[in-house]
């Protein structure tokens, strides 16, 4: 538990939610702020402050947990047509709590949400080829 962390208080009980799900990785519960009805976050139980923090063996259930909320508020009567899955991951993102979390957003035509970005003109293929290189180089083997 990291101090004055409110994700970590959440997870322990300290601080209220609506909680949706939890089990011993990961707590999901309803964002205070929705930018939908239904838009939720799921979080790693142990306090991880970014991705570069956030031991690899968590993301397959974070993920598989967000999956399964997703399909369940489509399945649900909450308006749902669509679903945007979002993590930012430090303050350049749009990071606001340290903790990391994953948010589940109900989409629907007409919702006025914008995550895209207009480009003018995409960039040319050697470029796209330079910078899958530089990735690879950094994934390493
Ligand atoms: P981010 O910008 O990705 O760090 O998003 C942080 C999210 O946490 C925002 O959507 C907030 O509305 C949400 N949030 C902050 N405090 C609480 C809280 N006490 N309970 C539920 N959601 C919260
Ligand atoms: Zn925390």
């Amino acid at each position: 538990m990291a101090d004055g962390c409110i994700f970590c208080r959440i997870v322990a009980g300290s601080s209220p939610a609506s909680i949706v799900h939890a089990d011993d990785a990961v707590v999901a519960f309803m964002d205070i702020l929705p930018v939908n009805p239904g838009h939720t976050l799921v979080v790693p139980r142990a306090h991880a402050t970014s991705l570069a923090d956030l031991p690899l063996r968590t993301t397959p259930h974070l993920m598989s947990t967000a999956h399964r909320i997703a399909l369940a508020i489509q399945d649900s009567p909450l308006r749902s047509e669509g679903t945007n899955l979002f993590l930012a991951d430090g303050a350049a993102a749009g990071q606001e709590v340290f903790h990391v979390h994953l948010h589940i957003i109900p989409r629907f035509t007409g919702d006025g949400l914008r995550l895209g970005i207009d480009y003018d003109s995409p960039p040319d293929r050697a470029a796209l080829d330079e910078h899958a290189a530089t990735i690879t180089a950094a994934l390493g083997p």
